[in-house]
């Protein structure tokens, strides 16, 4: 098991990967605030959240599942995970039978010129990871978006793997020196509740002194040692 230094919530992964520095203020300098943003992703949240058992679409439905995996010192909550009867899926001891698994992690706005954000994949690539190891199986994966109302389905790659690897001992190393990382160029702030603490223009200019860290920078790539 890894130190408890050295373990990621899952939703933190999706924080990083928007806005590194935003991942700092809040976990460095433990600072938060709320807006409308934030308040309807809560209300979007509220009923997945709510930890409540439903049948739906030929499936058993649990809600706010919360799982773990030590290996990539990971753990978190999985929104919503669907139970489908399957001879050949793995066994769930409450149930006594055997189902095949369906991850769905919701969000409120759909992206849109893609099918999903690399960020959002890479927290739902972390809830699989989790429930992967906790149940021996392989989990399908998808978004559902609010405001389309439609259900996305998403399929990882090694290269996805290995990315969220990357991401996570970037994210551990930055921990532990217990620094904030600088604004990575171009970023979106539209929404972001932290705008009155940050202050990111005044932020841009602190980060010409003090920039020195690679920061993934959206292209996918995994950036060069
Ligand atoms: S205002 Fe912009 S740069 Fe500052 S934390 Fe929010 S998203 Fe990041």
């Amino acid at each position: 098991m890894k130190s408890s230094d050295n373990l990621t919530e899952i939703r933190s992964v999706q924080q990083y990967l928007y806005c590194p520095h935003r991942w700092g203020l809040m976990e460095t300098d433990c600072s938060w605030a709320e807006n409308a943003f934030v308040c309807k992703g809560n209300l979007a949240h509220e009923n997945v959240d709510s930890g409540k058992c439903l049948t739906a679409r030929n499936a058993i439905i649990e809600r706010s599942v919360k799982v773990y995996n030590d290996d990539w010192g990971l753990f978190g909550v999985i929104d919503c995970l669907e139970l489908r009867r399957s001879p050949s899926g793995c066994w769930i001891e409450k149930y006594g039978e055997r189902f095949d698994l369906t991850i769905v992690e919701y969000k409120v706005r759909a992206p849109k010129t893609e099918d999903f954000r690399r960020e959002d994949g890479m927290q739902l690539l972390a809830q699989k990871i989790c429930a992967d190891g906790i149940f021996k199986t392989n989990c399908q994966t998808f978004f559902y978006y609010a405001d389309t109302r439609k259900r996305v389905k998403v399929e990882f790659r090694k290269d996805d793997y290995a990315f969220l690897k990357w991401t996570l001992d970037e994210m551990n190393a930055l921990r532990e020196s217990a620094e904030i990382p600088p604004i990575k160029d171009g970023q979106y702030c539209g929404g972001c509740s932290l705008k009155d603490i940050c202050m990111p223009k005044r932020g841009k200019s602190r980060n010409a002194k003090a920039a020195k860290h690679a920061v993934y920078h959206s292209s996918g790539s995994i950036p060069e040692p």
